[in-house]
């Protein structure tokens, strides 16, 4: 896939008990989770000497183009500026809502009782928007400047926190989860100094912790804090909240769901190979996907094939399938890491696909390729990299291999694929049937695509990879079967649409 769709955020939370470098450990773990959204950065800090207890800075770019790491002068300005004992941060990818610096994270709202000024971060998305909207609009008469899910979750925590008296947030956070249907990782900070970073009851999204002599660091993802020298991080559980209050952590659960929703896609594609979520390896879950597809695999293989895995999600994957097989796997496909955002790189999929990769035909001339990808979601870059692999690198046969089993629906909890009509499975299948997929639709979707085969990986397979029971998991965009009763409504709603030929919306259109 390359890169052909996006998660919406990752968060991070820092409280030290007297140095003011919160803000530096923060800018560390926001490099770490980068991974998870480039279109903007932020923090909110918290500073007792300062008139702005807490104080929010935000722009949009990668962390160091929004902390200026460039020009050493303007950079530490900016770490004067903003130093903290605690604070939390933001990265952002926006699957709604435009590129401008008014959408980044964190969100404050001013006011004068300290514990109604606040700031928070916000991971996930909220599939009951307009039903959370209406609500306000009709009867108070808020106004709406974003207009997004963010802004909806600003206006809840105003109403949970007013009256003469600072409730508890486990309370805040309780009444929420009662209300709010999708997927939300929330970090939060008040001008007490208070913070904390709740995990919805689902747990869609990953959120770990780890504290280190009575200090409390959190980021989305444990790469980042085995990066600032965690030994000992854990998974926050879902409908969980860690809070720090006068110093003292505590964990508390606000609210206990029946089920686990993890979205499979954080072990697929979305979490740095090095993360563990949930107990469980991203790197080992992609060995064994390779290994799962191997399993699968029809082709006669014989010494004129080589493996070529899409860099750099499929690398795990690719190597280990490559592996059971014995065939080699080879570098063919090099990603240009330094390209990154430009508009220079043109609209087209095609020409941000040439920008993206160079293909080695040194390696790739007459050579029969499996090439191991680790999900198809719209298939345009599919396409693109099947027809360099073969034009660009004289490939002889190009036979497409993918680590996650096909996406059949869109998903309502923060990726970028919301709809029916921009996903490629449903192009070719009337009847969306999570346990199978014929073999005319596999070989329609190849011929399409320019691949001399296609094979995808089954959900007993990837279930088998993860390693958690299939009930802990979310595969909606898989099966059609979402684990909220608004993700199941919107489906129908979504799917309705799609058959009569009226979709092209988000199913939740803000
Ligand atoms: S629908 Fe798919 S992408 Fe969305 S949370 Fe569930 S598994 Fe993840």
């Amino acid at each position: 896939m390359g890169g052909e769709i996006h998660d919406e955020c990752g968060i991070a939370a820092v409280s030290l008990k007297r140095e003011s470098k919160a803000l530096f450990y923060l800018y560390r773990l926001l490099l770490n989770l980068q991974n998870r959204g480039q279109l903007s950065a932020g923090v909110t800090t918290y500073n007792k000497e300062r008139p702005q207890l807490i104080n929010t800075y935000r722009n949009i770019g990668t962390v160091n183009e929004v902390f200026r790491t460039s020009n050493v002068q303007k950079s530490m300005e900016l770490f004067r500026k903003y130093a903290g004992s605690k604070g939390i941060g933001h990265v952002r990818y926006a699957t709604c809502g435009t590129n401008e610096r008014t959408q980044a994270q964190p969100f404050e709202r001013k006011h004068g009782r300290l514990w109604k000024w606040f700031s928070f971060g916000f991971n996930g998305n909220l599939v009951n928007f307009e039903k959370l909207k209406k609500p306000l609009v009709e009867k108070t008469e808020y106004h709406f400047i974003l207009n997004n899910d963010t802004e909806i979750i600003m206006h809840y925590l105003a109403r949970e926190l007013k009256g003469y008296k600072k409730p508890s947030l486990k309370a805040v956070f309780h009444n929420l989860s009662r209300i709010f249907d999708g997927a939300y990782n929330i970090s939060f900070i008040d001008a007490y100094g208070d913070l904390a970073v709740c995990r919805d009851p689902l747990g869609f999204r990953p959120l770990c912790y780890a504290i280190m002599d009575g200090e409390l660091f959190a980021a989305s993802e444990s790469n980042a804090l085995v990066n600032i020298g965690a030994r000992d991080f854990k998974s926050l559980q879902p409908g969980q909240l860690i809070s720090v209050k006068n110093g003292d952590i505590k964990v508390e659960t606000f609210s206990r769901p029946k089920r686990k929703a993890h979205c499979m896609f954080e072990w697929v594609y979305f979490a740095n190979v090095g993360s563990v979520l949930d107990g469980r390896s991203v790197y080992v879950t992609r060995t064994r996907l390779g290994k799962e597809l191997a399993k699968l695999e029809r082709e006669k293989i014989t010494n004129d094939h080589i493996v070529v895995p899409v860099p750099d999600t499929a690398k795990a994957a690719g190597d280990a399938y490559a592996y059971e097989l014995g065939v080699p796997s080879m570098e063919a496909l090099i990603r240009n890491r330094y390209v990154g955002r430009t508009f220079i790189e043109g609209t087209k999929r095609e020409d941000k696909v040439a920008n993206k990769y160079t293909v080695v035909k040194e390696i790739l001339k007459d050579k029969k390729v499996l090439l191991v990808d680790d999900s198809i979601v719209r298939g345009t870059t599919s396409k693109q990299i099947v027809k360099f692999l073969k034009k660009l690198g004289g490939a002889k046969e190009v036979h497409v291999r993918v680590t996650c089993p096909p996406v059949k629906a869109p998903c309502f909890y923060g990726i970028d694929m919301s709809t029916v009509s921009e996903l490629l499975l449903p192009q070719y299948e009337k009847e969306l049937d999570p346990n199978k997929t014929s073999e005319n639709v596999l070989d329609r979707i190849a011929k399409d695509m320019g691949a001399d085969s296609l094979i995808y990986q089954t959900i007993p397979g990837l279930v088998n990879s993860i390693g958690l029971p299939k009930q802990d998991l979310c595969m909606g965009c898989l099966t059609g079967k979402y684990p909220t009763t608004c993700g199941r409504t919107t489906y129908c709603k979504a799917l309705k649409e799609f058959r009569s030929g009226k979709s092209g919306k988000r199913s939740y259109e803000r």
